[in-house]
């Protein structure tokens, strides 16, 4: 039978390293055409996984994936298609930065077939900006907007940060009002996380960039949720909202619904259900390893049900539908009220699920707590 599953594409390069950043990527933009040759070799040898999937997304992210040319990203496209059984109505994402697009390259883009646009917007405040190391202004965001407008875009989606020094409730209110006076498909939200290894997390422990305290957090997250659906964008994830259904991102929930998906390029992970993979982050590695004729795989692991389990749980917590409990009766054989009827019993008590009916899920409370939550079982 076939199933739904994603591929993601990493693209490791940045203009610039951003002081919180903590994905692969490398500023050697010289190495762009030789990482592309070497990618299309992975994406050949494996082809054959992609035999028994039907790929609903593409997602082209990183790094900063809009500084590839577009014959570059044509050879990667078309690499995919023509091993992958991609969807004709695919969701193809593209991760840019606002300062990297032009009218042309976007236009290029909506030809290669790439039709939603992730826009590394952050905010919309200059000093906040420059604070994150951020090498575009607000008024490129909003240019940018326009001109991925023109060139067809519909499905655009803003991610922003929140909770990180020096931000406001009120200078996020006055990102949030910008945003949305752009009118993007779709927001997300992200909390700064100090990711050890990253300057940030170096100054955060030399003292110089005090974290923001935990109840602060959850003003941001909890101002992002007013605001945002008292303006009809639906929160259908802890970070994520869309304008519409058809807006929310199908290649995000591949992950959170526990499908399988391919990735590819330096550092990417892979998952078919029962086993996870990771490709080796080094882009020189990489490239040797490619031509080589060898698969760049840096580590693997098999799964235990539990493990698989847990996982499951987790991920569909985040979800505002939650849990289908028929659908995790028929994947793991058991009934999860039952098996874990202590815990069940525990969080209804405290509040933080909705009695169970059909679906599993947090209730507003809860969802301040999910990563603890799912803890528990
Ligand atoms: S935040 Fe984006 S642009 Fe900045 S270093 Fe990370 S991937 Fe690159």
């Amino acid at each position: 039978m076939t199933q739904t599953a994603g591929l993601y594409i990493h693209i490791p390069f940045c203009e610039r390293k951003c002081g919180y950043c903590d994905f692969y990527s490398i500023t050697h933009l010289e190495l762009v055409d030789a990482f592309v040759d070497a990618l299309i070799q992975e994406i050949q040898l494996r082809g054959r996984w992609g035999a028994d999937y039907r790929f609903q997304t593409v997602f082209l992210g990183g790094g900063t994936p809009s500084l590839l040319l577009p014959e570059q990203l044509h050879r990667i496209l078309g690499g995919l298609r023509e091993q992958f059984p991609i969807l004709r109505d695919a969701e193809i994402t593209i991760e840019a930065n606002p300062g990297t697009l032009s009218r042309e390259k976007l236009r290029a883009f909506r030809q290669l077939g790439i039709n939603r646009l992730s826009l590394g917007a952050q905010s919309l405040h200059a000093a906040e900006l420059r604070f994150l190391g951020r090498r575009h202004t607000a008024e490129e965001v909003m240019h940018n907007v326009s001109l991925a407008r023109e060139a067809g875009f519909e499905n655009i989606n803003l991610d922003l940060m929140t909770a990180f020094p020096g931000q406001t409730l009120d200078s996020f209110r006055h990102t949030l009002e910008q945003a949305v006076q752009l009118h993007p498909a779709h927001l997300s939200c992200y909390t700064l996380i100090f990711e050890p290894g990253t300057p940030f997390y170096h100054r955060m422990k030399t003292g110089e960039l005090p974290p923001v305290p935990e109840e602060k957090e959850v003003q941001f997250y909890q101002e992002a949720r007013r605001f945002l659906e008292e303006r009809g964008y639906r929160q259908y994830e802890i970070s994520n909202f869309a304008r519409d259904k058809a807006y929310i991102c199908r290649h995000n929930c591949i992950y959170w619904n526990y499908h399988p998906y391919l990735g590819l390029g330096p550092s990417a992970h892979s998952f078919d259900g029962k086993q996870r993979w990771a490709n080796i982050r080094s882009v020189s590695s990489y490239i040797q390893h490619l031509k080589a004729g060898r698969l760049p795989v840096d580590f693997q692991e098999s799964l235990t049900p539990e493990q698989q389990m847990f996982e499951y749980i987790y991920l569909h917590l985040r979800l505002r539908n939650g849990l289908d409990l028929a659908a995790f009766r028929q994947r793991f054989g058991m009934d999860l009220t039952s098996r874990y009827r202590g815990t069940i019993h525990r969080l209804l008590s405290e509040g933080l699920i909705e009695p169970p009916n059909g679906h599993l899920k947090l209730t507003d409370k809860g969802w301040l707590l999910a990563d603890t939550i799912a803890t528990y079982f």
